[in-house]
């Protein structure tokens, strides 16, 4: 397990007023962990992770037995910061049966005339299940607040401050809504630095095997890095609460992305109250029962 003050790190605190240069993108270049190398860091990473993954497989079989709540975990990140490779790893030794995972790309013109939170409640969680969510509602405020010519349908009106901040209420309500019926929510925001994502772009487009994962638009999107980080920041901001906090992961060494977030994903059901089922008296009588007339066969 990653000790407590480093994930605390991370955890960005209701009604902080953070900055994302503030935070690291790459793990070694953190004060607190000063005093270890990159290999040392990367051993005990690799070591962290995998512990985690076995505890996983565990705290989910618990999870579905328990049967009372559910776990809802966003990935928001820019391009090429590892959000499939994070959600293939950490969910690698995790029953398929107990795990959704959606990705959300632009909305269909069905979704758009819909209200905005209308296609991401119909993929939440069912009870005892870990529903991923690779992309979310963030994006209504994130790619559409860059690009704000993509809010199609809506009633004319201002589209200034107060509209946006109008979507962060909703969301922060729609958070605690699901809190509230047992959904936990954990949201990740893999924090990538424009120069790794500039060596993964090259990367793309340099070896064959992974050219069909390059796209044009995404580069494109580049140009806007500095838009994406401000709305970033103002989301995060906004909408790191006691209910649904978020945590601002290192992505620049995928090592790193991987181990934190099972870490804290593993950490978060531990603490849960799960438990299995107990039998009552009355079904411990049926299961006598039952015994009884299979061996009198
Ligand atoms: P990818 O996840 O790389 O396959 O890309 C999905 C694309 O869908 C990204 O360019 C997102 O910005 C875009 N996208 C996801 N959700 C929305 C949304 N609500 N509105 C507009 N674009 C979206
Ligand atoms: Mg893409």
């Amino acid at each position: 397990m990653i000790k407590q003050k480093y994930i605390d790190l991370l955890r960005v605190k209701p009604g902080k007023n953070i900055h994302l240069k503030d935070y690291v993108t790459e793990c070694a270049q953190a004060e607190e962990l000063k005093e270890f190398d990159k290999d040392e860091l990367k051993e005990r990473a690799s070591i962290i992770l995998e512990q985690n993954l076995e505890d996983l497989t565990q705290m989910q079989q618990m999870l579905y037995a328990d049967d009372r709540y559910s776990l809802l975990i966003v990935f928001q990140a820019m391009d090429t910061a590892g959000k499939d490779g994070t959600i293939k790893h950490v969910m690698s030794g995790v029953n398929p049966q107990g795990c959704q995972v959606f990705s959300f790309k632009k909305p269909s013109a069905e979704d758009l005339d819909h209200n905005f939170l209308w296609r991401y409640m119909k993929s939440l969680p069912e009870r005892g299940r870990i529903g991923i969510f690779n992309r979310s509602y963030y994006e209504d405020v994130l790619v559409v607040k860059v690009h704000p010519d993509l809010l199609l349908n809506l009633p004319d009106g201002k589209r200034g401050k107060s509209f946006w901040e109008g979507r962060y209420e909703d969301i922060n309500a729609f958070e605690r809504h699901l809190e509230r019926n047992g959904t936990v929510i954990l949201k990740f925001f893999l924090n990538l630095s424009k120069k790794e994502q500039k060596k993964r772009f090259m990367d793309r487009l340099e070896r064959p095997e992974k050219n069909w994962k390059f796209s044009i638009a995404d580069v494109a999107e580049r140009e806007h890095w500095d838009d994406y980080m401000e709305a970033y920041e103002d989301a995060i901001n906004a909408t790191s609460t006691e209910w649904a906090p978020w945590y601002i992961v290192p992505a620049d060494e995928k090592w790193a992305t991987r181990a934190i977030v099972a870490d804290i994903i593993t950490s978060t059901l531990r603490d849960l109250d799960l438990k299995f089922p107990e039998v009552t008296e009355v079904q411990l009588k049926m299961l006598a029962e039952a015994r009884k007339k299979l061996e009198d066969e």
